[in-house]
């Protein structure tokens, strides 16, 4: 029976075609030795059965990802009769990219041009018979979605195996045309089977080919270096050329309807020439990052209140109504949609404090649902306005077509710190949630890359964190009457930002050194991002949170609640907290945070920050909420407004913690081991055995920023201290790689000779 493999990039549709094919014979097994799905099925309409496998989805046969090597070994293994190329239309040229390295195979192979249904609806024309001709191997249009054409398809794929092929490049006539030219000769002398594909990867210098052909490997960089004249990259080198032919011979088969594509594309290049601009490029992504804080979290937009002083003043005094719009200056539109919502839930709050003491409810029932869930639910909640605002912001940059630009521009930088670009979006997503992002992670290509990257995620403070943050950032410029709240928050989210790369950098030099991965990407036009997708983007958010608000957070706030007011003895402690169980427990782990400014220094009750720091594993805004929790009972019946910053700002005062301590509390939760959800995530991504060390690598790292944060503000010359011990770590870091390197250069000359 003819067998044929079905190989195309990852939702190029090759699932859909399979099971269009298959139907109902299709069974799924596993390749061996990896947890990658093996399916195959018969293909029965046509004159004789013919199985089909259906490969995983790789965009190139690089060694670098266990589906690229699973398909490169099994489309050179001689069980298959010919290969069956899906190639998505609506993204032709990295479709192809895979094309032309399948086509060096040697191997029959028929082109699926899948998706001409979107073709066809957007307008565009392909020239199928002149693809075909440039290409040298059957194209056939077909639609896996609705069916079409797939018969032509298969009596083509049949046809095809009764030719014998030889493998054919698109390199030939590149820079290392004859590089690749004279490994064949050799390799084919050898009797080795395909042997253009194994010569292209020699010149690669593919780590699997080079280990399995050494001395032709060495004699094809020597070859290279007498005649390119020196060293070259050859696997980049060998992409573009990859991507020029494609581009000058393919592409140009494609006619795109919308001939305003021009005034489009002008205008976009002459955007990209400000926004992507080599140097002032990041400094403009800084600033709009800035103005999206600012809208959503100052207190004093474009800061009119200092520029005109009476209008500060007028702003200070008046209604409730009134504070809602001005505090020290006109508020950000974040900042008013936050008081809207705070005035509302603070006299829900009230009124359902009034309503039971008016039914003559017991001391300890009001003090539940008042402290305990409302206390602590209120405290979450109210950040929800703020946090929707700071998202449809990111949305609009990121439909716009600008993070893309952005990830392209960080590549630059991002190499230098062992990753690529690509782990851009990752954590970019990181700011919304850790668990979509950690998977997102799995579009990079090498595997330490990836793991490293989903080691910093977490450190992309998340919206469940952002609560922490302004609750924090609110009460400090409340009790202490100094700094802005926004500019406290972009400084947090940059410190975040700058310890993820920080760790980035020691990792990939350390414990999983490694070269960044190539990145390659096409840069979408800019457009105006879809109001209804917007709005979706944000109702699943709001959706999200909410949810996790009234059962996580809410069941979290109950405990809470019964641990502050109970003794051991289940008795009722009331206004008495310190005689509760969680006060016991709380001042058990207390001493271990005394190095961070939140532990025995603190007075009365200022284990509260250590049982914080605690919950907050469950979920990041228990934070909060047990701040609001716990403030409430300290304070029976305190004024509840903004209810998380007086939380906050109760803390400050009963326990007398410093600023400096409280930056470092903000860096702890926001470095530290994240919520259950994040931990499963990065756990089946990372893998049992090392995630061991990942856990241990959230907390030494949270430990150690966070203790500098406060060290370093209360007492300035301990900034010496952690100097030198940088310097140290530097020092030892660069001397390890030295020798690494030296190892590996050894090892690499043993195996030559
Ligand atoms: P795979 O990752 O290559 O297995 O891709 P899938 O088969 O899962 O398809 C990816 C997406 O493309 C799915 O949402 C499919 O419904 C869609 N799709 C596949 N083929 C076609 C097609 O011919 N036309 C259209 N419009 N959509 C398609
Ligand atoms: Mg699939």
């Amino acid at each position: 029976m003819l067998k044929f493999a079905l190989a195309g990039n990852p939702n190029a549709g090759k699932t859909t075609l399979f099971n269009a094919l298959t139907g109902s014979t299709a069974h799924v097994g596993n390749w061996p030795g990896v947890t990658v799905d093996k399916r195959e099925g018969t293909y029965k309409k046509g004159s004789e059965p013919i199985e089909i496998v259906d490969l995983p989805g790789i965009y190139s046969l690089s060694p670098y990802t266990p589906e690229e090597v699973i398909s490169r070994n099994f489309l050179l293994s001689d069980e298959i009769n010919g290969i069956i190329n899906i190639v998505d239309v609506t993204n032709l040229e990295r479709n192809l990219y895979l094309t032309t390295q399948l086509m060096e195979l040697g191997v029959p192979m028929v082109i699926a041009l899948n998706m001409t249904d979107v073709l066809d609806k957007q307008g565009d024309r392909i020239d199928v018979r002149a693809l075909e001709k440039r290409i040298g191997f059957p194209v056939v249009e077909i639609s896996a979605l609705k069916g079409v054409n797939v018969d032509v398809l298969m009596a083509r794929a049949v046809e095809v195996t009764k030719e014998k092929r030889v493998g054919e490049t698109v390199l030939k006539d590149s820079l290392l045309g004859s590089a690749i030219a004279n490994a064949e000769i050799a390799l084919k002398l050898k009797g080795v089977y395909a042997p253009l594909f194994h010569a292209i990867k020699l010149v690669e210098k593919d780590e699997i080919e080079v280990k399995s052909h050494p001395e032709e490997a060495k004699a094809v960089e020597a070859f290279i270096k007498e005649n390119a004249g020196g060293e070259i990259d050859t696997e980049a080198e060998i992409a573009d050329a990859r991507y020029k032919y494609i581009t000058a011979r393919f592409s140009t088969t494609l006619t795109r309807a919308r001939k305003l594509d021009y005034n489009e594309l002008s205008k976009s290049n002459k955007a990209d020439k400000v926004l992507t601009h080599k140097w002032f490029g990041i400094p403009i992504f800084l600033v709009i990052l800035f103005a999206v804080f600012h809208l959503t979290f100052s207190e004093n937009l474009l800061y009119l209140g200092s520029i005109i002083p009476s209008f500060g003043e007028w702003c200070a005094e008046g209604s409730e109504i009134k504070s809602i719009f001005f505090a020290d200056g006109l508020n950000s539109p974040g900042v008013i949609l936050f008081n809207a919502l705070d005035l509302l839930t603070s006299k829900i709050g009230e009124w359902i404090g009034l309503g039971l003491e008016s039914l003559g409810a017991h001391e300890a029932v009001v003090g539940l649902v008042c402290d305990g869930v409302w206390g602590g639910l209120a405290a979450v909640l109210s950040f929800l306005p703020q946090i929707l605002v700071l998202f449809l912001f990111f949305s609009i940059l990121e439909d716009t077509g600008y993070m893309a630009r952005v990830a392209f521009m960080l590549d630059r930088i991002f190499r230098r710190f062992g990753v690529s670009g690509r782990a851009f979006m990752p954590m970019i997503m990181g700011f919304g949630c850790s668990v979509p992002a950690m998977i997102n992670t799995r579009t990079m290509a090498d595997q330490k890359e990836r793991e490293a990257t989903v080691r910093v995620i977490p450190f992309f403070s998340c919206g469940a964190k952002m609560p922490i943050l302004l609750a924090i950032a609110g009460g400090i410029v409340a009790y202490f009457g100094i700094g802005n709240a926004d500019i406290i928050t972009y400084s947090m989210y940059l410190l975040g930002i700058v310890v993820a790369m920080l760790s980035l950098l020691v990792m990939r030099n350390t414990t999983m050194r490694g070269e960044a991965s190539p990145f390659i990407m096409e840069l979408p036009l800019y457009h105006m991002p879809g109001f209804k997708n917007l709005m979706l983007h944000l109702w699943d958010k709001a959706k999200h949170f909410i949810q996790k608000a009234f059962t996580i957070i809410l069941v979290s706030c109950v405990i809470i609640w019964f641990l502050s007011n109970f003794g051991w003895a289940w008795n009722y402690v009331g206004e008495d907290m310190d005689q509760s169980i969680l006060a016991s427990i709380g001042k058990l782990i207390q001493p271990l945070f005394t190095p961070l400014g939140f532990g025995s220094q603190l007075s009365a009750s200022g284990w509260v920050f250590a049982v914080a720091a605690i919950t907050g594993l469950i979920a990041k805004e228990d934070v909060i909420a047990t701040f609001g929790t716990l403030a409430a009972c300290l304070i029976a019946g305190f004024e509840m407004q903004d209810e998380g910053v007086s939380a906050v700002f109760i803390l400050i005062r009963e326990t007398g913690v410093t600023i400096p301590a409280l930056i470092a509390f903000i860096a702890f939760n926001m470095l530290t081991i994240p919520c259950f959800a994040a931990v499963a995530t990065a756990k089946g991504e990372i893998g049992k055995e090392k995630f061991k060390w990942t856990l241990l690598f959230w907390i030494v790292t949270s430990y150690l920023v966070s203790c500098m944060v406060y060290t370093i503000g209360e007492f300035w010359w301990t900034s010496f201290i952690w100097a030198a011990a940088a310097a140290i770590v530097t020092v030892g870091i660069v001397l390890y790689n030295k020798k690494a390197d030296k190892k590996a250069k050894l090892a690499k000359e043993a195996h030559k000779n």
